[in-house]
């Protein structure tokens, strides 16, 4: 039979109704001769209820126990799923993320995926079972310990079976009917694009736009899986929604096609740390050691042999970032004057393959949020995207300003 992966997010499975409604789309697929792996996340707000929890009974907690905790709210939903389905006649069952197995390494919280084990789903496929349905976010370390993907892991679950079992398409349903130019909850100009580029998807993910989490579309450009967005609210046709894809079957590109943002990120300086070899390795090496996930990084011009060391991480991690380094101040290590932190910042930035043969592009972005009134912190750049951190209370006037000089609201 041919095979397709279908995800629900945590909107399309909130309650019991709209559970009843995504299986009824799963339905659709099975009567047209589908088997189906059906991939959840937890009801929506679930999964941010449970970090609230962990976050409230240990804030510097042991990541074992948080992911123990997190990858709770994929269990119910796996569970109701496949009973909704049952109860509509379609043969179905629930895998938890072991019992699949699906394997990954052992960095909890942000594990990655190393294998999925075929055989135990494909017999039950052989047995007359029509839709597997799989909680997703969630897997198995070597040490045998339950382990989650990052926040919004479930997308990554998703292309990962579809790779595995080589299924037709991999199909996202989501609360948008598909990947705008920006977020359309924070622009009301943002167009639905058709088709979009691997690579541009993969910068906007990584840069926030949080319709698909970056490792999900890592996999999809590395497995060639044909991977859709769609909206689970709405009648859909084979054509619906945005098909993730390789450039070359886009025709036509504008230079900028995105524009994202990332409202969680702080701002650390150590001032005045010795200007000396080693003292980045050392200051990085703490962070990461310490699970912080560094973002953007400055270094100052040195005077009277000290510079100023300036990074961005996610606001969450600010509190593991200052344990570190003064834990590493403490033990001599490391020599710095001052810790400062500034957990008003977003990020915003411009993506677009065009950007590759096209100049000014920076000096655009730049006019623009200077013509606003916008003062840029913090600026890095890649080869098809720039990226400002500024204070948050400017984000949204940010991305609408540039998304209106970009005219991305127009087609090419
Ligand atoms: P799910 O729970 O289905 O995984 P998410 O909340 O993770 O859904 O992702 C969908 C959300 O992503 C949308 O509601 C939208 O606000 C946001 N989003 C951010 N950037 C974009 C974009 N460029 N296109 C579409 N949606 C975007
Ligand atoms: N429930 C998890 C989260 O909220 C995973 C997901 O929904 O993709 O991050
Ligand atoms: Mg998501």
């Amino acid at each position: 039979m041919p095979l397709l992966v279908m995800k629900f997010g945590g909107t399309s499975v909130a309650n019991l109704d709209r559970i009843r409604r995504a299986a009824k789309r799963v339905g659709v697929e099975v009567a047209k001769g589908y088997d189906v792996i059906v991939i959840v996340s937890a009801m929506s707000g679930k999964t941010n209820e449970l970090v609230g929890w962990v976050n409230e009974t240990s804030p510097l907690y042991d990541a074992r126990e948080y992911d123990a905790v997190v990858s709770s709210g994929e269990i119910v939903t796996a569970g109701l799923m496949a009973l909704t389905l049952q109860e509509m006649d379609v043969p179905a069952r629930s895998w938890q993320g072991w019992q699949v197995p699906l394997r990954t390494n052992s960095a909890h919280s942000q594990a990655r995926i190393e294998e999925i084990g075929t055989e135990a789903i494909n017999a039950k496929f052989g047995e007359g079972m029509r839709v597997a349905v799989v909680a997703g976010f969630q897997g198995i370390s070597p040490e045998g310990r339950v382990t989650t993907l990052g926040r919004g892991g479930s997308d990554t679950t998703a292309v990962a079976f579809a790779a595995a079992f080589g299924a037709e398409r991999c199909d996202i349903y989501t609360d948008v009917d598909g990947v705008y130019t920006t977020d359309p909850r924070i622009c009301d100009k943002a167009r639905k694009l058709d088709k979009i580029a691997y690579e541009e998807m993969l910068e906007l993910a990584s840069l926030g736009a949080k319709v698909l989490q970056t490792r999900s579309v890592e996999l999809a450009m590395r497995y060639k899986v044909k991977l859709r967005v769609l909206s689970s609210f709405e009648e859909q046709s084979d054509e619906a929604g945005t098909l993730v894809c390789d450039e070359e079957e886009i025709m036509e590109s504008n230079v900028v096609n995105g524009v994202a943002y990332s409202r969680d990120e702080a701002k650390l300086t150590c001032l005045s740390v010795a200007d000396r070899p080693g003292i980045a390795a050392t200051i990085f090496t703490c962070l990461s050691d310490a699970g912080v996930n560094v973002d953007m990084i400055v270094q100052n011009i040195s005077e009277d042999g000290r510079t100023d060391m300036t990074f961005s991480c996610p606001t969450d991690q600010v509190k593991r970032a200052e344990v570190a380094l003064n834990g590493c101040k403490d033990k001599g290590d490391l020599n710095f004057g001052e810790l400062v932190a500034d957990t008003g910042v977003a990020k915003v930035s411009v993506v677009g393959i065009g950007m590759r043969s096209q100049s000014g592009v920076a000096a655009k972005m730049f006019r623009v949020l200077s013509d606003e009134g916008v003062n840029i912190k913090v600026i890095t750049t890649s080869e098809i995207k720039i990226s400002v951190l500024i204070d948050r209370k400017y984000m949204e006037l940010a991305v609408q300003a540039l998304h209106d000089a970009f005219e991305l609201d127009k087609a090419s």
